[in-house]
């Protein structure tokens, strides 16, 4: 109970709620304050704007999920870009697939989050917790938003030196860009586009894929299959095997990745598996609580 601030800061956008004894009084939303993605300038404006689009809240109590949270060090720059604004506050920061995992309504189990990235993390019975993927998108973040993206703008390029001619997936890549040739997505892709951008192209890729598009159709049973492998590395190392929670932006919301994701988990014997049908951020009274404070 009393007052909690929650926060969950993605690849994309950073959202906040403020719960006042378990009611929610302000929900916004800004750009990603992700300092594996943003610079620290860019991360510190919009966590200012997210501040002030909630009115400033006085809370005693901040509880952040984030991507590319991945040692203490990461925890407490972040924690340290969010003090000034909540003087005096707790604040905890966890890797966002924690709140996942907890908005799925379980402490133990795997959550994997198929968003802007992608990761898994799961905890079992015994305490033992697990990762994997969640490498950022330099690097991994296979199945995620930005990865559909590049793989589609990658087989625009393959076909053009191929000489082949463009297909619905290439001529998708050009319209969302707004380039007459493939040539030019490779001074495009280096210029000054963000992930956030990347990521919010993976729907040409969906479309695709929904009108017959070969390239497309085995685009998303690849993301959908190295999501089931994060997801079985993670059961497997944790010993459940159950519920695997899948959700953020692509994973809540497109069914042709599920599906995949899915039947490739049920070709290891997983069948355990909920789509969480709401953000990570309604995780955070859970974990509030399970913190005792
Ligand atoms: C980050 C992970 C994060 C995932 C989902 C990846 O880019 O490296 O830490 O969990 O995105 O947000």
């Amino acid at each position: 109970s009393g007052t909690v601030l929650g926060l969950d800061i993605g690849g994309s956008k950073t959202r906040g709620i403020v719960w006042d004894d378990g009611a929610i009084i302000a929900d916004a939303s800004a750009g990603s304050a992700n300092i594996q993605n943003v610079s620290v300038e860019i991360a510190r404006a919009n966590l200012a704007e997210l501040f002030e689009l909630l009115g400033n809240p006085k809370t005693p109590v901040v509880f952040a999920g984030a991507g590319g949270v991945d040692t203490q060090d990461d925890a407490d720059a972040l924690s340290g870009l969010i003090a000034p604004f909540v003087r005096g506050a707790s604040i905890t920061v966890v890797h966002d697939t924690r709140l996942l995992l907890a908005a799925g309504g379980t402490s133990t189990g795997v959550a994997v989050i198929a968003g802007t990235g992608s990761a898994a993390w799961g905890a079992g019975p015994d305490g033992v917790e697990a990762r994997a993927g969640g490498w950022g998108y330099l690097l991994g973040d296979e199945g995620s938003g930005y990865w559909l993206a590049r793989e589609a703008v990658r087989h625009s390029l393959h076909q053009l030196d191929l000489g082949a001619e463009r297909d619905e997936l290439t001529r998708g890549i050009l319209d969302y860009c707004g380039l007459d040739s493939p040539h030019e997505l490779i001074a495009h892709f280096h210029q000054g586009t963000t992930r956030r951008y990347w990521a919010a192209a993976s729907p040409v890729v969906f479309s695709a894929a929904a009108n017959g598009n070969t390239e497309a159709l085995r685009l998303v049973d690849q993301a959908g299959k190295d999501l089931a492998t994060m997801a079985h590395q993670v059961a497997v190392q944790v010993g459940v095997s159950g519920p695997i929670v899948l959700g953020s932006g692509l994973g809540s919301n497109v069914p042709a990745l599920q599906e995949a994701f899915k039947s490739h988990l049920a070709s290891v014997g997983l069948r355990d598996v909920r789509i969480l049908d709401q953000d990570p951020i309604f995780g955070v009274p859970f974990l509030v609580q399970a913190a005792g404070r």
